[in-house]
């Protein structure tokens, strides 16, 4: 067996190492996420004082119905109330870095958690793919050289 060969085989050896790596970060980012995430109803009150005249106002209504005053902490909660960690966003972000950035962007001032996901995806997924084309670059070149070698 030829050097080029042998180095064949140990970057496809490397490639394989690493395509299992990223694959268990992504398994540990994801799991990690969904185990931090809390449950809406342990951070969001039930209830909420009107931050006009103190009366107790279900979480979620935007104005008072005791006074009409605009309900700041209400709409704050409401907002907060749908969001959490997507682990199917952050795949969907991995194998399509683009889209999870776009997905980041739209959802980073309502969402924070949500876009989270997107922005962990999208940059484990390119920086996936910048390793994979270095990887290929590689073996490509050293295929070359093998062939190059053998023929000369
Ligand atoms: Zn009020």
């Amino acid at each position: 067996m030829s050097t080029a060969t042998l180095s064949l085989i140990l970057l496809s050896v490397m490639l394989l190492i690493i395509m299992v790596a990223t694959i268990i970060i992504i398994a540990v980012l994801i799991s990690k996420n969904k185990s931090t995430s809390v449950p809406p109803s342990a951070t969001v009150p039930q209830m909420l004082h009107c931050t006009s005249c103190g009366e107790m106002i279900p979480a979620g209504t935007q104005y008072c119905p005791k006074c009409g005053a605009l309900n700041e902490n209400a709409s704050r909660y409401a907002n907060v109330q749908q969001d959490s960690p997507s682990a199917g966003f952050a795949v969907l972000s991995f194998f399509f870095p683009l889209i999870g950035l776009i997905l980041y962007l739209v959802f980073k001032d309502q969402t924070p958690l949500k876009a989270k996901s997107c922005g962990m995806g999208a940059l484990t997924g390119f920086i996936t793919s910048v390793i994979f084309t270095i990887l290929f670059v590689i073996i490509y070149v050293v295929f070359i050289f093998g062939m190059l070698s053998m023929y000369a």
